[in-house]
């Protein structure tokens, strides 16, 4: 029987060694640094009961019908859609920025106007990213999309990526962008949801199979068998000792607060695009609507990533940073039975759905090697 070593139990390692340990019946040891499962998805119950994301909301959505099939096997889902509430200059209002938020932060008869001029610019439901909504020839859609721009994209984008928008990868921004809808949701994926019984738990299930070992608190280097593959999911840097140097990642610190009263804010994610350090403000009760007379909110803050310091969260993408990935994928390349995956693995700012699919496309590729 072959051995597959898979480095990282987040999404896309348990995923790779599910798919190999149950349809090419292959044993699969399956390794983390950390002392748990699920990598950046982790979750778990505090002591009041509240489902807590270790590293910040995790909400699950994909259009993706075979990511769907494959997580549903493993957890169900409940059908929360996520909102994102900011607030702007004291008002409270959704992003993204769509038709909605015009008449929550401007006179109502400028909001109309402005409407009456996106409709007619815009075809309706269209996302446009912020870097494009800024080239505009009418002085009122110009004035808004300045708007936009400064009050929900550059201070935040400033806090956390440390840059302009303008000097981040045009992907990122346009992750959010302007809507030209009253559709208020972040996400219009048609599917959407929480596991019911958290992200862990649906690892465990995925990881709980006959040829599966998993080793926690475990390094690369600390594996002496033999085995015939590997799948790794750090980064990939990290695997080749930085020959090259130093891939660069975004990290991110959550200030924990609990409170002795139900709820916070009424919303699970509040951004602060123009005021405080932080972010956003998560409150994890919401998500599996958890009943405690008391409130757990993270406060994320950005930073960037140093060794021995805090995690990796986001891969910077930029030219200089792809062109230090494409050299150690090169050398990757050159090798034998060692493939690369996930958000550090690729150096790819996946979403969660997105982790899986790669996962799962690798998998198809390498069966019948
Ligand atoms: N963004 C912003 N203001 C916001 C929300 C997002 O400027 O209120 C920008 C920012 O650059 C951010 C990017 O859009 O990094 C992507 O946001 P998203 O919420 O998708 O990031 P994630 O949830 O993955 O951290």
């Amino acid at each position: 029987m072959k051995t597959n070593l898979v480095v990282g139990c987040g999404l896309s390692g348990a995923t790779i060694a599910r798919k190999i340990a149950e349809e090419l019946n292959e044993k699969v040891i399956i390794i983390d640094k950390k002392s748990h499962i699920a990598g950046n998805t982790y979750d778990y119950r505090d002591k009041n009961g509240i489902m807590i994301h270790k590293y910040g909301s995790h909400i699950f959505h994909t259009n993706l019908e075979n990511v769907w099939g494959f997580v549903n096997h493993f957890a169900d889902f409940n059908t929360y859609m996520h909102k994102v509430i900011a607030i702007i200059d004291g008002i409270k209002t959704t992003i993204p920025f769509n038709i909605r938020t015009l008449y929550d932060v401007f006179p109502k008869t400028m909001a109309e106007n402005m409407e009456k001029k996106l409709l007619a610019k815009f075809e309706y439901n269209k996302k446009v990213p912020i870097l494009e909504f800024q080239k505009q020839d009418d002085k009122d859609l110009k004035f808004l999309a300045e708007y936009v721009y400064e009050k929900v994209f550059l201070h935040y984008t400033a806090k956390q990526w440390g840059a302009n928008p303008s000097e981040v990868d045009s992907a990122v921004t346009a992750r959010v962008p302007v809507y030209i809808s009253c559709d208020e949701r972040y996400f219009q994926d048609k599917y959407q949801g929480i596991p019911l019984h958290g992200y862990t738990n649906m690892v465990k299930k995925i990881l709980n199979y006959q040829n599966i070992e998993v080793r926690l608190n475990t390094q690369y280097t600390d594996i002496k068998e033999a085995y015939n593959r590997v799948f790794f999911t750090g980064s990939i840097d990290e695997f080749f000792n930085y020959k090259y140097g130093e891939l660069p990642y975004r990290s991110v610190y959550f200030k924990m607060e609990e409170y002795d009263f139900p709820y916070y804010q009424n919303n699970a994610v509040v951004n602060y695009p123009c005021n405080y350090d932080f972010t956003r403000i998560h409150e994890y009760k919401y998500y599996l609507n958890d009943i405690s007379d008391k409130t757990v909110i993270a406060k994320e803050y950005s930073e960037f990533f140093e060794q021995g310091k805090n995690e990796r969260y986001y891969p910077i993408p930029n030219e200089a940073n792809k062109k230090l990935y494409a050299k150690y994928l090169t050398e990757a390349q050159q090798m034998q039975n060692i493939y690369f995956l996930g958000r550090l693995g690729d150096y790819c700012y996946y979403d969660m759905d997105k982790a899986i699919n790669r996962a799962l496309e690798l998998f198809e590729q390498i069966k019948g090697e």
